[in-house]
């Protein structure tokens, strides 16, 4: 068997070696590095993929959100209403930018945002949602949208874990994750799910007005070279990581495909095993991507079974391992933990398993194998 890795970039990269090897040494042919014609391709070709007027490419995911939050009119002490339940630079950048975070709880089954929860956090000083689309599963957008017409909110969308999932609304119409909300986010981390071979990322929006402002803000605040409008920033995309993003991203849909394929091996696996909760597939099957194959172990289980996965060869995830309103950094008086039951639960019960394009039936039965048969003792 192969040795099983968490993700596997090397077995992917030889698949496309030829293509990237030939790509990436002609930018440093070109000599090109910096937004170069690659760079202005491949923004043009995710613009068809996902159906979305602007992509703004920029260095990684935590700035494609500081960004698109720096885009819209908030103001130092608005509040942005995110999850407790994922990765911190959500809130980070909503902290960095002297708006309030206010985090309320997610959903048992997708992990993700919970309405209701959101409803419940709403003040008169309320300007943003984040809803993050966690593990590759799309939020309950028909829901948020609501929430935010009728508030008169900005949605902005983290949609660094769910690229190229689908999401169905209730009048039966489909749209790509990230293209939903007034802008979000996208990364490009190597082990995403359109990975580079270094940082990343991109920022979607349909506002033309938007894109304008976002540019600049990328750019140093410049419209006109030398007129500094506005406090920006420098973040760009380098051509050589646009380069291997040209190569990798006609092959998404693909890749997403082994990913939900591998999920469906795992999940049929753990089928009627009463100790492990699979992952919630909201609706169709493509509105989750896999980021993350994330299971649920009852009974207190679940660091006695990473322990043993360890001691197994099997890699694993604990993602997340403590809620946002517990880290030091982003603790606050006003939050109460019965506001959390669900997060703090979650905490305590998630382990992610291997997850990525090139698993192979033999390692999905040896992981899938071991775990039933520690939890069966
Ligand atoms: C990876 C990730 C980010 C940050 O992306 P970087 O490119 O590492 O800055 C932000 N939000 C979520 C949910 C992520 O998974």
């Amino acid at each position: 068997m192969k040795k099983i890795q968490m993700v596997d970039l090397k077995g992917q990269y030889e698949k496309i070696k030829d293509t990237v090897n030939s790509s990436v040494l002609e930018v440093i042919d070109t000599t090109a590095f910096i937004n170069g014609p690659e760079v202005h391709s491949f923004q043009k070709e995710l613009e068809d993929y996902l159906g979305v007027k602007n992509v703004i490419p920029c260095a990684n995911g935590t700035d494609a959100l500081q960004i698109a939050m720096m885009g819209l009119d908030l103001k130092p002490g608005d509040e942005v209403i995110t999850a407790d339940f994922t990765f911190a630079a959500t809130v980070e950048v909503i902290a960095l930018l002297q708006l309030t975070p206010v985090l309320v709880d997610v959903e048992p089954d997708t992990f993700n945002f919970d309405p209701e929860a959101i409803k419940r956090a709403i003040t008169p000083k309320t300007k943003a949602i984040v809803p993050v689309h966690l593990f590759g599963q799309t939020a309950n957008m028909d829901a948020i949208m609501e929430i935010a017409q009728e508030h008169n909110l900005y949605v902005i969308e983290d949609n660094a874990q769910a690229i190229g999932a689908n999401y169905h609304f209730k009048d039966g119409s489909t749209k790509k994750a990230g293209v939903i909300g007034d802008v979000a986010s996208t990364s490009f981390f190597p082990s995403k799910n359109l990975g580079c071979y270094g940082d990343g990322g991109a920022i979607f929006t349909n506002n033309d007005q938007l894109a304008h402002t976002i540019r600049g803000i990328v750019n140093h605040g410049m419209y006109e070279r030398y007129h500094h409008d506005v406090v920006g920033v420098n973040s760009r995309l380098d051509s050589i990581q646009a380069a291997v993003l040209r190569a990798k991203l006609p092959k998404l849909n693909k890749y997403n495909q082994a990913r939900q394929e591998a999920a469906n091996k795992y999940s049929k696996a753990f089928e009627n095993f009463e100790q492990i909760t699979t992952p919630f597939t909201a609706g169709e099957k493509d509105t989750h991507v896999y980021h993350q194959y994330t299971i649920k172990i009852a009974d207190g289980k679940r660091d006695a079974l990473a322990k043993h996965l360890g001691e197994k060869g099997i890699p694993f995830g604990i993602y997340y391992p403590i809620p946002l309103h517990s880290q030091k950094a982003y603790r606050d008086d006003r939050y109460r933990e019965e506001d959390f039951p669900v997060t703090n639960q979650l905490v305590k019960e998630v382990i992610s398993l291997p997850m990525h394009t090139e698993l192979d039936d033999e390692q999905i039965d040896y992981i899938t194998s071991t775990i039933k048969e520690f939890l069966k003792k």
